[in-house]
């Protein structure tokens, strides 16, 4: 219960899905959290549930004067920041690489890569002026593996696992640790295309997702969280420059379901032997 007693941490797109589930852990854990998120009705609400331990922001991860003042915020209600989880992102652009509009490419990239870029910006001098802190940036397996998500945004999300390693490298020294999560297939309004509608529709979308990885579950938004959770605690305190993968083993590799026949059947092995 009290994995993040006196820790203070900004989760943008902290209003639904992976965001809010974690910042629901994070206060579980006796944490106070800065929600921030261009989506204010949801986010507002959340905060209000969540109580004294959490305030809402309306913030787009774009614009950096936005970003900052989430983090201002969280220093000016509670004096530190411990943990940023830069989470904020949306399917992006779609289709064809000959189809792609140049400044859909570029708002996709916006959100994924620059909002990433914004708050770690903005967190790294609190953090080093506090002598150490946890960012914690949200990329996907579509970052590690091709073909697991739309081309843009795969290309964003790679770029978030490289910024992040490249950040660690300069942040060790002061005691700021830098990781990504790598989530797989997780049931949230972006993956169900139901953002802006209520939750509930969530299960009726996502009916695959059991299949999609050797563990025949559906992904959920707590399962992430977890990882977010020990990234911001100081059990993890040894941890930098890590793209870590919670995905129920899909981007692992083919899946036994898929081998077909051939290794399924087992054949006793004929060892050759001369005489
Ligand atoms: P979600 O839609 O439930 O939550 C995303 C949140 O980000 C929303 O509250 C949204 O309002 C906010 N947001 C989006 N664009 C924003 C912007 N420009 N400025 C401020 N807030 C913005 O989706 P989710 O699945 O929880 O997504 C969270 C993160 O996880 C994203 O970065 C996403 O790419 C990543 N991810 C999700 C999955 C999945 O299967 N759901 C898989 C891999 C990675």
């Amino acid at each position: 219960m009290d994995e993040l007693k006196n820790k203070v941490a900004v989760i943008t797109g902290g209003a639904s899905g992976i965001g809010e589930a974690t910042a629901r852990l994070y206060v579980a854990e006796g944490a106070r959290v800065v929600i921030a998120d261009m989506q204010r009705e949801r986010g507002q609400a959340l905060a209000e549930e969540l109580g004294d331990a959490a305030r809402f922001i309306e913030v787009e991860v774009r614009q950096e004067a936005q970003v900052k003042a989430a983090i201002d915020l969280a220093v000016s209600e509670w004096g530190q920041l411990h943990c940023i989880f830069n989470n904020a992102g949306f399917g992006g652009v779609l289709g064809p690489i000959e189809q792609v509009p140049v400044d859909e490419f570029d708002m996709t990239m916006e959100v994924l890569v620059r909002g990433v870029f914004l708050g770690m910006k903005h967190a790294t001098p609190v953090m080093k002026a506090a002598g150490g802190g946890s960012i914690i940036n949200t990329a996907s397996i579509a970052g590690l593996v091709a073909g697991r998500g739309p081309h843009v945004y795969a290309c964003a999300k790679a770029a978030v696992i490289q910024l992040t390693k490249c950040v660690a490298m300069e942040l060790g020294e002061h005691h700021v640790r830098v990781n990504a999560i790598c989530p797989g297939y997780i049931a949230t309004p972006l993956s169900a295309n139901t953002v802006g509608r209520p939750d509930s529709l969530i299960e009726e979308r996502i009916d695959t997702y059991t299949e999609r990885q050797p563990i025949p579950r559906p992904g959920r938004p707590e399962d992430i969280a977890e990882l977010a959770l020990w990234l911001a605690s100081d059990r993890s305190k040894f941890v930098t420059g890590q793209a870590m993968t919670v995905d129920g083993g899909a981007a692992t590799g083919v899946m036994w379901q898929e081998q077909k026949d051939v290794y399924k059947t087992y054949h006793p092995i004929k060892v050759y032997r001369p005489d």
